[in-house]
């Protein structure tokens, strides 16, 4: 094998294009991952290179070859023209909203997406003239009736955030085509190797890196991919802004990237058996999680996503917040915080009541979503064995 990239990666497989995209030893003095470039000023050789910004770089907030290595990555398995990375998912869904709608458009976003996504929506869009429209992520081709005159772009996620209803992309995606408008998808939970974006009719896919590019809780970072008609708008508002990702969040992201389908496997095996272990208990009312049989949105799930990830959703039976707690306090194993994507397992509670205006959240007792992580699953379930043992004394 030489130290210079493979020619025509097209031609492999998945995994051996996670293992080569954005990788080029040669240009490295033959080591094998990209360093960290530290750097502001990059230094022009001549007045003439200088006056026409002749060089690959000429600044530290437009790239570098450490971001270079992880935008062309995504790019390549991503299917897009190209990728800016951003300090966090929450800037990468900002510089994706910001890249396409003006004063006085009109935009269309799921009832189930992620909260801050609407929050900054309501705080920021609003104050700048662009109304936003909650609607039913059920809706699939009925988005057209949803539509104005005005209406920039549509918002899907899928599956949502924290109810797990699946959403009908692709058809959604060709009413918004066919009314002029773009489709912008939170595709956080299946990441590119379970939901191939721009593949299915996404305009603008975004990903927060933070979760399972990084796999370990430890970096904050945001990728947002466009498709040729998206790119130029999008790299422009992404220099506008010079929201750029720290350099060591974006080299940690590179290491993760390359064994992020193995571990989404384990994550996705070990989820769904957790998830089968849980819809068995007497404390559970429902599981939320598409790759289950009798989830609603399972047909959606396998007719468009080649695996599910560790993250999904439970609903217990009602019970007083007494016993609840008492479930939580005590865990040994889960660990209750936000976020997720890590090794490890995390649960918090949920509630979608409170912030919902398009669709009304009634799902007959109290929220819990999950992320299971690597740990051993009969661990796992003795952990939460004797949760609910807690819950049935505080009853
Ligand atoms: C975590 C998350 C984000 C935001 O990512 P941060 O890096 O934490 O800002 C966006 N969308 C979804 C679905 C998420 O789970």
């Amino acid at each position: 094998m030489s130290n210079t990239p493979p020619r025509d990666p097209g031609r492999f497989g998945r995994s051996t294009r996670l293992i080569h995209a954005g990788r080029d030893p040669s240009a490295q003095h033959g080591f094998v991952n990209t360093p960290i470039y530290r750097g502001s000023t990059v230094l022009f050789p001549t007045y003439d290179d200088l006056m026409h910004r002749r060089g690959r770089y000429d600044y530290g907030t437009s790239g570098s070859p450490t971001m270079d290595s992880l935008k062309d990555a995504w790019s390549e398995l991503t299917g897009a023209a190209g990728t800016v990375l951003t300090p966090s998912g929450l800037a990468a869904l900002t510089v994706a909203l910001m890249s396409v709608v003006s004063a006085g458009d009109h935009l269309l976003v799921t009832d189930s997406a992620y909260r801050p996504t609407r929050l900054f929506c309501e705080g920021v869009l609003k104050r700048f003239g662009v109304e936003t429209t909650y609607y039913d992520p059920l809706v699939g081709a009925g988005i057209g009736e949803l539509m104005r005159e005005t209406t920039k772009a549509v918002l899907v996620e899928a599956p949502g955030s924290q109810s797990f209803e699946m959403q009908d992309v692709p058809g959604i995606a060709a009413v918004a085509h066919a009314r002029g408008a773009a489709v912008i998808m939170d595709n956080t939970w299946a990441t590119p190797l379970f939901f191939p974006p721009h593949e299915r009719g996404v305009d603008i896919a975004v990903e927060a890196g933070t979760k399972y590019l990084s796999g370990g809780s430890d970096l904050l970072l945001g990728l947002t991919s466009a498709n040729a008609a998206h790119w130029p708008a999008l790299h422009r508002t992404f220099e506008h802004f010079a929201m750029c990702a720290g350099a060591e969040d974006v080299f940690l992201a590179l290491r993760g990237l390359r064994t992020m389908e193995l571990r989404l496997r384990e994550h996705e095996r070990q989820g769904l058996a957790m998830a089968r272990w849980l819809q068995a208990r007497p404390e559970v009312l429902r599981v939320l999680h598409p790759a289950l049989p009798d989830d609603p949105g399972h047909a959606i799930w396998k007719r468009d996503f080649s695996g599910s990830s560790g993250l999904f959703g439970v609903i217990l039976e009602p019970v007083p917040t007494a016993a609840l707690a008492a479930l939580l306090d005590g865990l040994e194993l889960f660990g209750m915080g936000f976020s997720w994507g890590g090794f490890e397992s995390l649960v918090i509670p949920f509630d979608c009541k409170t912030y919902r205006t398009a669709t009304r959240w009634e799902p007959g007792g109290p929220g819990l979503r999950f992320h299971i992580g690597l740990e051993n699953l009969e661990d796992l379930q003795a952990d939460l064995d004797a949760g609910f043992a807690r819950l049935r004394a505080a009853m």
